[in-house]
C-alpha cells in the first residue's frame, strides 16, 4: 500500500481518479481501525492533512465554511458557530472523547456516513450544504440529499469532500443537538438535532432531524411545518414526535432495540424544545 500526501486538492483529485482502489485518509480514527481489521485494502492512501484549502473555518457572507479536514475539537471550540450553526458545534462537542475529537474530522465523519454519528442529523437540521470537488469542478449537495444509506453517500468515487457550508440564517435561530446514549462518550442510541427561531412566543422557524433512527437522518418537512407557526405547545410537540417516531426505522443492536429507540424520540424532542425556549 502506498501513502501519498499531496499539497493541493487538484493533485489529490488526480491521484484519486487515476486509481480506483485509492482512498482518502483524513483523521484516520475510523479508516485506520478498518485497515487494522482488514475490512478495507486500498492500494493507495491519500493523506489530506497538507492540503491548506481543506483546513479551518471561515465566515463569508451568508454562510460559515467548515473545511473538510477541520477537526471535531476545532468545531467544538469555535465561538463563531452560533445561531443556526450552533447545532453543528453542539454535535461536535458530544462526539466520543477528546482523543477522538482531536483526531476525527468533519469530512471523515460525513463521508463515512455512520447513521449513529452526530454530524449527519446536525447538518440536516442546519440546512447545510456539502461541497464535493472533482476534476471537472465542484458541486453542492444539500445535507438532506448527501446521506443515502448505511455508510453510503452521494459523493462519487472520484470526488473529495472539500467543505461543509452552514447557513448563517435564519436570524434569531438557535440550534441544539441532544444525544441520548448509554454512557458518556458512546455513540447515540438516539439523537435529536433541532434549530428553532421563536418570535413573540410563536415559532417562526423549525428544522428537526433524528439520528440513529435509520440508515440516514430522519427529517420530515411536515414536522418542520407543524412546528413552524405554532406556539410549541406540549400537544404540538407530541404530534411532531409521533410523526418522527413513525418515520424512524432504526436497527436493533447493543445500544437499544428498534422499539426502544423509537420510544425515546418524542421525549427527547420535547427536551430539545424546552432547552431552546
Ligand atoms: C472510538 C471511537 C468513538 C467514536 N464515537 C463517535 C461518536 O460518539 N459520535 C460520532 O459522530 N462519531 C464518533 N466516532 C467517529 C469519529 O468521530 C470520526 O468522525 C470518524 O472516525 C471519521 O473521521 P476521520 O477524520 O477520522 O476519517 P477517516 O477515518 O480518515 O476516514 C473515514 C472515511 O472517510 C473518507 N474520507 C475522509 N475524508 C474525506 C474527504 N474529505 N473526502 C472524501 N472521503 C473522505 C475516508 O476515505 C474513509 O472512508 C468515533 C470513532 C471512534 C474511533
Amino acid at each position: 500500500m502506498k501513502y501519498i500526501e499531496p499539497a493541493s486538492l487538484p493533485e489529490a483529485l488526480e491521484i484519486l481518479s487515476a486509481d480506483d482502489e485509492a482512498r482518502c485518509l483524513a483523521g484516520g480514527a475510523t479508516l485506520v481501525a478498518m485497515l487494522n481489521a482488514d475490512l478495507v485494502e486500498p492500494s493507495t492512501l491519500i493523506g489530506l492533512r497538507r492540503i491548506d484549502e481543506l483546513a479551518g473555518i471561515s465566515v463569508s457572507g451568508d454562510h460559515i465554511r467548515i473545511g473538510a479536514t477541520t477537526t471535531h475539537a476545532q468545531i467544538a471550540g469555535d465561538d463563531r458557530l452560533t445561531g443556526n450553526a450552533a447545532v453543528v458545534r453542539d454535535a461536535a462537542r458530544q462526539i466520543a472523547h477528546s482523543a477522538i475529537r482531536n483526531m476525527g474530522t468533519i469530512g471523515g465523519a460525513v463521508c463515512h456516513a455512520d447513521p449513529n454519528a452526530d454530524f449527519p442529523g446536525a447538518l440536516v437540521a442546519a440546512n447545510a450544504v456539502l461541497e464535493a470537488a472533482g476534476q471537472s469542478g465542484r458541486r453542492q449537495i444539500p445535507a438532506d440529499e448527501f446521506f443515502l444509506d448505511y455508510l453510503e453517500t452521494s459523493l462519487e468515487e472520484d470526488e473529495i469532500l472539500s467543505a461543509v457550508m452552514v447557513p448563517v440564517e435564519p436570524v434569531g435561530a438557535r440550534g441544539r443537538h441532544l444525544k441520548f446514549s448509554r454512557t458518556h462518550g458512546d455513540y447515540a442510541t438516539i439523537s435529536i438535532s433541532l434549530v428553532l427561531a421563536i418570535n413573540s412566543g410563536a415559532c417562526s422557524h423549525a428544522r428537526v432531524a433524528v439520528g440513529s433512527a435509520g440508515p440516514a437522518p430522519v427529517h420530515l418537512a411536515e414536522v418542520d411545518a407543524l412546528l413552524t407557526g405554532s406556539d410549541l405547545s406540549g400537544e404540538t410537540i407530541k404530534q411532531a414526535g409521533q410523526k418522527l417516531m413513525e418515520a424512524a426505522d432504526p436497527v436493533d443492536d447493543v445500544r437499544g432495540s428498534a422499539e426502544y429507540r423509537r420510544m425515546i424520540i418524542p421525549g427527547l424532542l420535547q427536551r430539545a424544545v424546552d432547552e431552546l425556549r
